[in-house]
């Protein structure tokens, strides 16, 4: 099997095998073939990850910032290094294109390791508070063993989103891939190692639904952060409510991307392709709403549908393939029939609608889709599909359109085009979710915030704001005179 790893987990520094555990099956997706297999944890195996990396975080705590940054340096320079061997087996994993992932995956994994790498001597500082003759100190004080939870459309970079700020601020990360991308997750692992972070700070466990929860519950788990669908949020959230654990939740969208008639029609058109096509439109943050302003839309739709029907479909690994095939037989099937509803409720095709004639036999392949003449009600404008099919909605107005933006229980994120700058910072302001973007599309660099609001989510990835997500604030009230007791 072409990418069967030494074992199915990597714990304590080593990988750790337990056949107990429940079948997985890794599956190229462009070929429907096998490429690995691997077994789901067992409760000891879960043990044993919880157990070394607690143990391991003690230490690690109390190691500067800077040596703990030098660590995750390194292992930035690796994976750049290995940015091809990392993307091929990225393309495996999720049959996303090498043509993507050879600049989108490992690299900013490696990116989230140089910042938080970089920044954490600087970035985990406290503030001393002057009382008259006494004085206070805050500090910034690690959780503890962290959990992360996967989701399979970028499972490296998640990987290392979740694992840079909180190895970089002292914690220890025991990690779960979704079970249907399981293999980056413990490439990632290994660099760490060599990089020369000690054993047990990076654990990866393999499972599912099932496995999670063990990870949730435990007792010495402090902090669990997810990404992951609504549904899955609710209920990770509901378990760790019930330890009052702390959470961070990136969860799912149904974005809005408006276009006003003053935009440049090609950056807009663009920013909607890349914010509905990019890695088969398996992104959480994109802009699946797309509102075109009534008199550009004839010109939008032609130039939107001429591009869209130039879009390379075909083998991952080639690096002229544009578009690759859906993760899984599954979520093929819940994109098609997202498709057939879209035009049981009268959405115009105006192109693809289906699989594509050009990538006969095997893989999950779905055509990019474009819906035009959608309505807010039609359940393709209010359900996440993550797939490749894109809706365009009719406005006219600038208040109607934000209130229709506004009017989904997502708020993950948003974008606007216009010529119109006062106009864009306007909407950006008035429109609810978590990131936004004003003439472009579903940029992230690792120096800015991400994450949603309303039910998009809960605390940030990437930035300063990560820091403060992974560790929390301890106050030192220091007395320099005597006590006053009245007794
Ligand atoms: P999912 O919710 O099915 O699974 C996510 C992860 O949670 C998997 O690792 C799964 O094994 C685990 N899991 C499932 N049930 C669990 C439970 N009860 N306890 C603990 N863990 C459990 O999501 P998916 O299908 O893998 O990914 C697609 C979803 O992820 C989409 O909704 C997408 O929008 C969202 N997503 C969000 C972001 C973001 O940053 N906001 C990024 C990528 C994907």
């Amino acid at each position: 099997m072409r990418a069967q790893p030494p074992a199915s987990h990597f714990i304590d520094g080593a990988y750790v095998e337990d056949t107990n555990g429940t079948l997985i099956e890794s599956i190229y997706p462009a070929t429907e073939e096998v490429i690995a297999r691997l077994h789901a944890a067992t409760p000891d195996v879960v043990e044993r990850a919880v157990a070394s990396a607690r143990e391991a975080q003690k230490a690690w705590a109390h190691l500067s910032p800077t040596a703990r940054g030098r660590i995750l340096r390194k292992a930035a320079d690796l994976m750049r290094e290995r940015n091809q061997e990392l993307s091929e087996l990225e393309t495996l994993d999720t049959g996303k294109p090498i043509q993507e992932t050879i600049v989108a995956d490992p690299t900013s994994g490696a990116d989230a390791f140089e910042y938080f790498g970089g920044i954490i001597a600087a970035g985990q500082n406290g503030s001393h508070i002057p009382l008259g003759s006494d004085f206070a100190y805050t500090k910034r004080v690690p959780l503890g063993v962290c959990v992360g939870i996967g989701a399979w459309n970028y499972p490296q970079q998640i990987a290392c989103w979740k694992s840079a700020p909180a190895l970089a601020a002292g914690n220890a990360m025991i990690f779960k891939p979704s079970e249907t991308t399981p293999l980056g997750a413990l490439k990632i692992a290994e660099i760490l190692s060599e990089a020369g972070l000690p054993k047990g700070l990076f654990n990866v466990v393999q499972g599912d639904r099932h496995t999670g929860p063990l990870l949730v519950d435990h007792p010495h788990v402090a902090k669990v952060s997810l990404t992951g669908s609504v549904a899955t949020g609710r209920k990770v959230a509901a378990a760790a409510a019930g330890h009052l654990k702390h959470v961070t939740m990136e969860l799912g969208g149904k974005s809005p991307l408006i276009v006003f008639s003053d935009a440049d029609l090609d950056s807009a058109v663009g920013g909607a392709m890349l914010g509905n096509f990019y890695s088969s439109g398996q992104v959480c943050s994109n802009g699946t709403r797309v509102f075109v302003q009534r008199q550009v839309k004839d010109a939008f739709l032609d130039r939107l549908k001429a591009r869209t029907d130039a879009i390379q479909l075909g083998d991952p690994l080639d690096p002229a393939t544009q578009m690759g095939p859906l993760v899984s037989h599954a979520q093929r099937e819940k994109v098609l029939s997202y498709i057939e509803k879209g035009k049981a409720e009268g959405a115009r095709v105006v192109t693809g609608g289906g699989i594509p004639n050009s990538v006969s036999g095997e893989g999950y392949y779905v055509q990019p889709t474009v819906f035009a003449d959608v309505t807010d009600d039609m359940t393709i404008a209010r359900e996440e599909i993550f797939g490749p099919v894109m809706c365009v909605l009719d406005f006219d107005h600038e208040d109607e359109v934000i209130e229709r933006a506004n009017a989904s229980e997502f708020g993950l994120a948003g974008g606007v085009f216009t010529a119109d700058l006062s106009r864009g910072h306007r909407v950006a302001d008035r429109l609810e979710a978590g990131t936004l973007w004003i003439n472009t599309y579903n940029l992230c660099p690792v120096e800015i915030p991400f994450g949603g609001s309303k039910q998009s989510g809960f605390g940030r990835e990437n930035s300063l704001a990560a820091l403060d997500h992974y560790t929390e604030l301890k106050t030192v009230y220091v007395a320099t005179g005597k006590v006053e007791a009245p007794y």
